[in-house]
């Protein structure tokens, strides 16, 4: 479900710099014109008109008296008049194939009537010395149009390719941006200007004349810039960064310079500027270096917000999801002044985003929605939109008439882990093998303090894993305690640990978890400072991905002995974990076992099942009363 399609109605005829229809009219007038030219120019010259007759027989009828009357063109072809035995006239054609001396007197002693006349075939001749031209110039303006990729703005390289909503389309509101509460307050004085510039005006107060968007794709940057322009009422232009980079110099200065021009037209509007950073990069940091396209695009930007005044009533947003690149002149007062950070959402929120879009679809009565939003951490709102929309389409592939938690359930591994895949063969052993494994991660967290509930453990392939065991957090937390990570640790050991007990070996199945394990106990000492002998100090740099353009590499920055040190903190932390998990799964060995015997079985269990089979009695649910 992408914002196109839930945006408002898109207005063709509004496409700025070039109109469809007219240049379809033109092409159609052209190419009658050209029919017509084609008739005229044939009706006109009267050559063509007789029967073509070999010069020997022409000789013939001249010798025997027939002919009335000729007309020569240029020495060489003749269009006579032949007065038939019954005295009809007929029209005949000859070439006359070499200089005849003879000719003339013959036709002077045969009393024929004798006219000279300019080659008509002049103006057929220019037309058609004319029709490469036509057609080589209809091929070049056929490229232009390929080029522009629309098919339909020739000639408008230097417009903006801006899509424009207008106040009388179907409205975004605030109302469908669920969560959001900081940047919505932001924003309402945006809109609270563009209604009523005339109050601000009097106070004297200075209204930003741009505002960025940062955040994660797909966590409602673009929604909330046209909910800002829904909620103004005003026109609303929308054009994304990467539509001014085009091949050639000079293109994407123009289309800055014709989008402000176009707000100023249709002010009082909103300009929104999606993903930024494709034109607003630091300038100087590309490849080339020097003055290439995107920068002088940039600089064209910068002269445009600096030359015009809020009064006219445009106010410019802007997205991006990579604030640290842009180039800081953007951002200096008059410019992207003020800042509004979008951010994924939280518990709360994902569920309010889960309550907007099932109003568009048929959920059954029992759909916990609170569980859905629990157990996606970490996912933003066009995910979970998808999410909705997935579910929708399986519960329509199953033939129910209503989305049932079922369904909800599938789509939600679909998106967070891959699709399930139930038709993948598994030999029976390897189904134990894998029943084994994924016991031993669930059972763990039955007894582990600080381990978030399990919310289903599972032997069905899910992507590149054979099986999943998941726990539910029972609310976000953005800090991770010491406990918690040790446990995360240990029950990120279960499926090895389990694997040993079971067949005194263990299998290339383990790989992904300890490489996870080692990572959150690397982390814990190199940059949560969770280590005595290490203490409170950073190591090693951030994961951020780097861009060519700011950090061109990152240093190690700390020494051999150090580096030895950490090295030995980590096994320890790793191996005190090994044991204490190897301690829990020998000592509760027999409820691995009816785990693993029950997943072969069944294939999936959930909670509640588990309590059930291991007679663990009802869970405490917490976050019933937290809320
Ligand atoms: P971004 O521009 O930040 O990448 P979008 O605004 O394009 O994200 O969001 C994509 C879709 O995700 C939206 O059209 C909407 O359906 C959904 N969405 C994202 N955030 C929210 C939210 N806070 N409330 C409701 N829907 C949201
Ligand atoms: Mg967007
Ligand atoms: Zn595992």
């Amino acid at each position: 479900m992408s914002d196109n399609n839930r945006g408002p109605g898109k207005d063709p005829d509004n496409k700025p710099g070039f109109d469809l229809n007219k240049n379809n009219k033109f092409a159609l007038f052209f190419l009658i014109s050209l029919i017509i030219m084609f008739f005229v120019l044939f009706l006109v010259n009267d050559r063509g008109a007789g029967t073509e007759i070999p010069y020997s027989t022409f000789m013939n009828y001249l010798e025997s008296g027939q002919i009335t009357a000729v007309k020569i063109y240029d020495n060489k072809t003749i269009q006579g008049t032949m007065q038939g035995p019954t005295g009809q006239n007929t029209i005949f054609d000859t070439d006359i194939p070499y200089f005849d001396d003879f000719l003339m007197e013959k036709l002077r002693t045969n009393n024929v009537i004798i006219e000279g006349a300019e080659s008509s075939a002049g103006a057929a001749t220019i037309f058609i010395q004319i029709i490469p031209w036509v057609i080589g110039f209809a091929f070049i303006w056929f490229m232009l149009r390929q080029m522009q990729g629309g098919g339909n703005k020739a000639f408008s390289f230097g417009k903006s390719k801006a899509k424009r909503y207008n106040q009388n389309d179907k409205k975004v509101t605030f109302d469908d941006v669920a969560g959001q509460a900081e940047a919505k307050y932001e924003l309402q004085e945006v809109v609270d200007f563009l209604q009523n510039p005339e109050k601000f005006q009097k106070l004297g107060a200075r209204v930003p004349k741009g505002v960025l968007l940062v955040g994660m794709p797909g966590t409602g940057k673009t929604l909330l810039a046209k909910a800002a322009a829904g909620e103004a009422g005003v026109n609303f232009f929308h054009m994304s960064g990467s539509d001014f980079v085009e091949m050639f110099v000079g293109v994407g200065a123009s289309r800055v310079r014709d989008l402000f021009d176009q707000g100023r037209k249709n002010a009082p509007c909103i300009l929104f500027i999606d993903e930024l950073d494709a034109v607003g990069r630091t300038r100087g940091a590309g490849y080339g270096g020097g003055h290439d396209e995107r920068e002088q695009t940039l600089n064209q930007m910068l002269v445009e917000m600096d030359g015009f005044d809020t009064k006219e009533g445009v106010m410019i947003l802007a997205a991006t999801n990579r604030p640290d690149v842009l180039d800081p002149a953007l951002l200096r007062p008059g410019r992207f002044d003020r800042q509004v950070v979008v951010d994924m959402p939280d518990l709360n929120e994902r569920l309010a985003i889960l309550n907007i879009h099932v109003q568009k679809v048929k959920i059954k009565k029992n759909v916990s929605l609170d569980k859905i939003a629990r157990s996606t951490p970490g996912t933003s709102g066009a995910d979970l939109a998808n999410l909705v929309n997935e579910a929708a389409l399986f519960a329509g592939r199953h033939g129910r008439n209503e989305v049932s938690s079922q369904d909800f359930e599938e789509a939600r591994d679909k998106i967070l882990l891959g699709v399930a895949r139930k038709s993948r063969m598994i030999s029976p052993e390897e189904k134990v093998a894998t029943a084994w494994h994924e016991a031993g991660h669930a059972l763990l967290h039955y007894h582990l303090e600080y381990a978030d509930p399990l919310h289903k453990v599972t032997v069905i392939p899910h992507g590149q894993a054979l099986g999943l065991a998941l726990s539910l957090p029972e609310k976000d937390t953005y800090s991770k305690r010491r406990g918690w990570l040790l446990d995360r640790i240990k029950i990120t050991m279960g499926g090895y640990v389990a694997e040993n007990i079971k067949y005194g070996e263990t299998t290339t199945g383990t790989k992904n978890d300890i490489e996870q394990a080692t990572m959150i106990a690397r982390r814990m000492i190199t940059e949560w400072g969770m280590s005595e002998k290490i203490g409170f100090v950073s190591y090693g740099a951030e994961d951020e991905p780097i861009f060519i353009g700011k950090e061109i590499a990152q240093h190690k920055d700390y020494s051999e002995e150090t580096a030895k040190m950490i090295d030995s903190e980590i096994q320890a932390v790793l191996s005190r974990c090994l044991k204490e998990t190897e301690r829990i799964l020998t000592d509760n060995k027999d409820q691995l076992e009816k785990l693993a015997e029950a997943l072969v079985t069944e294939e999936t269990l959930d909670d509640d099942r588990i309590r059930v089979l291991l007679e663990l009695g009802p869970a405490v649910k917490q976050y019933e009363e937290d809320n």
